[in-house]
């Protein structure tokens, strides 16, 4: 694997089957990221095969970007429930282990506008998913971590990162330095890497706080879905934060903000994409795609350790 590749080519390789141009959501403010999209897609509850409404191709585009949907779309999505939307709706629904029956149920359409992670749920090429399945203790059912093959090689074990100071930062870099340190240490735990925070010039790793269309990012935070960051696979070493929601970084004002989301939590999850590993459909594991808000979820689950020792055995 080419050690240095450009950060934003590969990141536009690797989202060129995702790339939307979606502008229905766009119409969020600071302090309020739950866009009018949210409550459109309310609108689609009880939906399915046959029906129209104007808000499919939104919701196409979606399901599209988070690898749901396949079909490309040169000249638009239609107003159309088609059967290939019902075959996306079911893959989606079996991902969030709701009823797969291609309805937009209640419970579908409630999924569907959680914040989430803006990284597809589906890998696809260039970096094809590898799933592994392991049982979970305790449970009858199996789990599925997602990995891909962009791995770092064995000479990266030591990774640099920065945090960019810019305007969108929501703590003083003071503050949030502990918080990346501790969700770096996390994944250093129980992976063979070793995380130090150095200067943008030599760092690997360039974590930041960003609004709407930001640097020359191929997944804006104003195109699809409520998104809460995203980060992309090895080597790339992006990680952005979405600076319009409400963060907190102190346990006890995320307990009473309301639909605040817990900086740190973000990061362990994002620091996994850094590192290669895709959505988890185990909903306590740090890598599922969505997160509650005024929740700290900071600890590895044993899907997500399984997950990072599959990619990265200790011995290498
Ligand atoms: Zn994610
Ligand atoms: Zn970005």
């Amino acid at each position: 694997m080419p050690k240095m590749v450009s950060t934003l080519s590969f990141a536009a390789i690797l989202m060129i089957l995702v790339q939307t141009n979606c502008t229905e959501w766009a119409s969020g403010h600071i302090g309020n990221f739950h866009y009018q999209a949210g409550a459109d897609y309310l609108q689609l509850s009880g939906y399915g095969k046959g029906q129209s409404h104007e808000v499919l191709p939104s919701l196409k585009r979606y399901l599209q970007h988070f690898g749901y949907l396949d079909t490309v779309a040169d000249i638009g999505f239609s107003h159309v429930f088609d059967k290939d939307l019902e075959a996306a709706v079911k893959k989606y629904q079996a991902f969030f282990s709701l009823n797969a029956t291609g309805i937009l149920d209640t419970a579908t359409v409630h999924q569907l506008i959680q914040p989430r992670c803006g990284v597809p749920d589906i890998i696809k090429d260039p970096a094809p998913a590898k799933f592994h399945r392991i049982n979970v203790t305790g449970n009858s059912s199996s789990s599925l971590y997602g990995l891909t093959n962009s791995c770092w090689p064995p000479s990266s074990r030591r990774l640099l990162y920065n945090i960019s100071l810019n305007e969108h930062m929501p703590f003083p870099i003071a503050d949030l330095r502990p918080v990346f340190r501790e969700a770096f240490k996390t994944w250093a735990s129980f992976s063979p890497f070793e995380f130090t925070a150095s200067t943008a010039r030599i760092a690997q790793l360039h974590i930041g706080f960003y609004r709407g269309q930001h640097l020359n990012c191929p997944d804006p935070f104003d195109g699809v879905g409520n998104l809460l960051a995203h980060a992309f696979y090895p080597p790339s070493g992006v990680l952005h934060i979405n600076a319009d929601c409400v963060w907190a970084i102190d346990p006890e004002i995320l307990r009473n903000t309301e639909e605040s989301y817990d900086v740190q939590s973000v990061a362990v999850h994002e620091i996994g994409h850094l590192l290669g590993l895709g959505h988890s459909t185990v909903p306590e594991a740090i890598m599922y795609p969505t997160l509650d808000s005024q929740t700290r979820k900071v600890e590895l689950h044993g899907d997500d350790i399984a997950g990072i020792n599959a990619m990265y055995p200790r011995s290498s």
